[in-house]
This record gives C-alpha cells, structure tokens and sequence, in this order.
C-alpha cells in the first residue's frame, strides 16, 4: 500500500528516530532523492520538505569498534563522529534534535523533555538497548571519551578479568582485552556447550574457541555464573520497565567472585558481563499494530513499513527491527536506504515502492587484530580470504566513506 501523499506546497515533515548506522544512512538517502541539487534543473526535487533526525547522541558511533575503543581510548575517541561536523546535515531544511525519545504515537514523536514532533513519515532507527559499558550513557563526544577513559582505566589496572558470555560482543571483548594486554589472566564463561548463539554451525564455533585458547583466553564452557558478589547493576535491573535507561547501568564489578552452577568459583580483578540487549519496542504507542511487537522487535515488510495498514506512513529499520535473524550495521543500513527511498517515493509521488532482499545470516568476528572468523550463510571463510575483508580501523572509514559522512551525498533520481 502506497501511503497518502500531501499537497505540493505544504511543508511535509520527515522525523527520522535514531541516527547512526540506520538512522544516519537513512537520511543520507533522503537528502540524495529529495534536498541534494539535481544537476540537469540546478535545484533540489522537493524543497518544501522539513526533515526532523532525532537521537540522544550528538553524533554517529562506529558501536563495531567499541570492544577495542575500550582498550585503546585513542582509537576510541575516533569512532564518535559529531553531526556538526557532516557538512550535508547543515541544509536549512533538515533539523537535528539532541534528546531523548520517550514515546511514539502514530502522528508523533515524543521527548522526555516534553517536547513533541509531529510528522506525516516517520522512520524507526532506534536500535536496541545494551548495558555499560558497551551501551553508552554518553550524548556528547566529550562526555563519551571521559566514560571510555573510565572504562579503559578499569580494565588496564586489573590484573585479572572475567568476561561472562560468549555472544559476539563478549567473544571480542575477551578477545581485545588479551591482545592488547597479554600479561593479563582473561577468562571467559560461557553457558552453553559451545559460544556464539544463533544460526551459525558447530564447527564456526569450534574455530571461535580455538582462537580465543590459541591467544590464550581462559574459556569456560557449559558452566551458568549463578551468583556473583558484589553484583553489577545489571543483575538486578527490572527489564520490563526500562527504566533508567540500560546504558546507565554498569555491568563490570571489580574484585568480584563469580560461583559457577557446578560449584567451582572463579575470582577476577574485573567481571564485565556481556549478557545480550533490550528491545525498544515499549516506547511504541500504536494500539492497532500491538502485534508486530515481539521480543526480536518490531515486524516490517520488505518495503521497510512497519507490518500493519493502519500506518503505512511509519517505517522501521536497524536493530529495532525483527527482519534479520542477526542484527547487523549493514542489514540496518541497508533497510534504511529502502526506506528512505521508499519515503522519498511517496513525498515525490513517483511511483510503488520497492522491495528490499533479505541479507543470509552472517557474523563475523574480530578477535584481536591479527585473528577473525567470517561464516557467510551456510560458509565459512578461511582466515586468508577473510582477512582480505578485514580492515585494521574496524570498518570506521568504510562507514564513513559510504554515509557520505565526509563528503556531499549526490542527487539520485527516483523515476
Ligand atoms: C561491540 C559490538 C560489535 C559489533 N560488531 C559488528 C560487526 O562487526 N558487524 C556488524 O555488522 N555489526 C556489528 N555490531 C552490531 C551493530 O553495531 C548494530 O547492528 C548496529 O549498531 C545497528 O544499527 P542501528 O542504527 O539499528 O542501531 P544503533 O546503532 O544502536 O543506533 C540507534 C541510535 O538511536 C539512538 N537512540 C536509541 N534510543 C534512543 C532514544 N530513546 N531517544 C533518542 N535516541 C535514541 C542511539 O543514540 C543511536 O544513535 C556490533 C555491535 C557491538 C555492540
């Protein structure tokens, strides 16, 4: 269904919820198809657009790098890129707003500040939540590189660290912290027989272990921390509620003991759990669509709408949503280039709107800097042909190079 389209002359209002991976491609394509100049009439498509981006952060963060930005600050500090350093992001007819969502209904967004943006589209590229220190508090870069530092101070002063769980982020974690300081004792638990949960085979999990042992990590498998004094923030965190915001809640104890379900107990410097995520869905307010809220996120269709005809006008894309079994930066950004032409589609009424693909399920780690593993659908890469996709900044300017964050985004005809 093709959404409503309004008038010619009045200003139509696009508000954009969330700008990194997702939110900030997106509007990297709005501003190709309806603000950029198209060369052959030397004037933009639709200069009565007004297009609202939204985010608590005052710039983009490169979340890939996160694990080594803890481990080397200076790295660190880089992979936060301020909007007002986006040249494009400038043009009088977009508007960035620093603040924080507190609730979507279906005609507007509102901020916990109290302010409210109605809108005639509205895309979702909230992502999901994560605890500290890989979610971040932070809204600024300056505040950003002080938590980092923190964090980082942390880790360097023990001797000692415990990761507990062997999903993507703690696996890198674990990874970086013994690369970057060998002489530390780094341990990581897992739960289950092997790590890496999801869609992956055995025997990529198997070749995970194996590097983690071969860099000499200390892995713990089939074995639940059942209890751990003192307890992180996060151990007693009410998720139904979302409330304080899971970035604020700290997941590392210093001096800590952790009992494992057979008995054994293990003592650490630093226990930093990496125990999964918090969908966002609970600031969504739209009764007639109640169903296509799961714990995975919110269900869209191809064409990146959310999965109900009462609000053909709302897209979602990135993390927030259910689409890919593996939530990934480039599925999210991916999604977010459909929707943003599919949006550009029905203010410039040219047409039906596309369809996306569906990514294969992918992961690939960084294990330190010289170790990775790629299982691309049902393949797994040799480390040679992988290491050829690897980039020693951890895809920082790749990112940037293709969100145009360094440069003018061209105009890009949709008829
Ligand atoms: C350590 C780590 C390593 C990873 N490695 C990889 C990798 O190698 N490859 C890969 O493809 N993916 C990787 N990922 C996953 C990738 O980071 C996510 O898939 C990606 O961030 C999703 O993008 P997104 O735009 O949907 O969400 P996010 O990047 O989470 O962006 C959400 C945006 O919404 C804003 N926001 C959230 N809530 C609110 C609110 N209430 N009000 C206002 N603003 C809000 C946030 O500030 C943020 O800017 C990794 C993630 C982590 C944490």
């Amino acid at each position: 269904m093709s959404p409503s389209v309004t008038s010619e002359s009045s200003t139509i209002k696009i508000v954009v919820a969330g700008g990194n991976y997702a939110g900030l491609n997106a509007m990297q394509h709005l501003y190709s198809s309806l603000l950029a100049n198209d060369p052959k009439t030397a004037a933009s498509p639709r200069p009565n657009v007004e297009i609202t981006l939204i985010d608590r952060r005052d710039g983009f963060i490169h979340c890939i790098g996160l694990t080594r930005g803890l481990t080397e600050p200076e790295f660190g500090a880089d992979l936060w890129v301020q909007y007002s350093t986006v040249s494009w992001l400038q043009h009088p007819s977009i508007r960035i707003v620093l603040g924080t969502v507190a609730e979507i209904t279906a005609d507007k967004v509102l901020l916990s500040n109290g302010d409210s943006f109605g809108f005639d589209y509205l895309l979702i590229a909230l992502g999901l939540s994560r605890f500290a220190p890989i979610g971040l508090r932070s809204s600024t870069k300056a505040e950003y590189i002080e938590e980092i530092a923190k964090s980082h101070a942390l880790i360097q002063s023990a001797q000692s660290v415990a990761i507990v769980g062997g999903g993507a982020v703690g696996l890198e974690l674990a990874a970086d912290i013994k690369s970057d300081f060998p002489e530390k004792q780094v341990t990581l638990i897992h739960s289950r027989a092997l790590p890496v949960p999801g869609p992956f085979k055995d025997e990529f999990r198997h070749m995970v272990v194996d590097i983690l042992q071969e860099i000499g990590v200390d892995v713990i498998l089939g074995e639940r921390v059942v209890a751990q004094t003192p307890e992180s923030g996060d151990m007693s965190y009410d998720r139904t509620k979302h409330s304080p915001m899971p970035e604020t809640v700290g997941t590392m104890s210093s001096n800590a003991e952790l009992t494992l379900a057979s008995g054994r107990t293990i003592r650490a410097d630093l226990a930093i759990r990496c125990l999964g995520t918090l969908n966002k869905c609970d600031l969504l307010q739209l009764p007639l669509a109640a169903d296509i809220f799961g714990d995975d996120g919110i269900a869209v269709k191809d064409t990146m709408q959310i999965d109900s005809e009462h609000y053909p006008n709302i897209y979602a894309c990135g993390d927030i949503c259910s689409r890919a079994l593996v939530k990934l930066a480039g599925v999210g950004m991916y999604g977010a280039y459909i929707a943003a032409r599919n949006i550009s589609r029905s203010v410039l009424a040219t047409g039906k709107l596309e369809d996306g693909d569906r990514y294969p399920s992918q992961l690939m780690l960084l294990l330190g800097k010289d170790h990775f593993a790629l299982q691309l659908g049902d393949e797994i890469w040799e480390k040679e042909r992988t290491r050829e996709h690897v980039h020693k900044d951890m895809g920082l300017l790749k990112c940037v190079e293709v969100m145009s964050l360094h440069k003018e985004p061209e105009y890009v005809s949709l008829d």
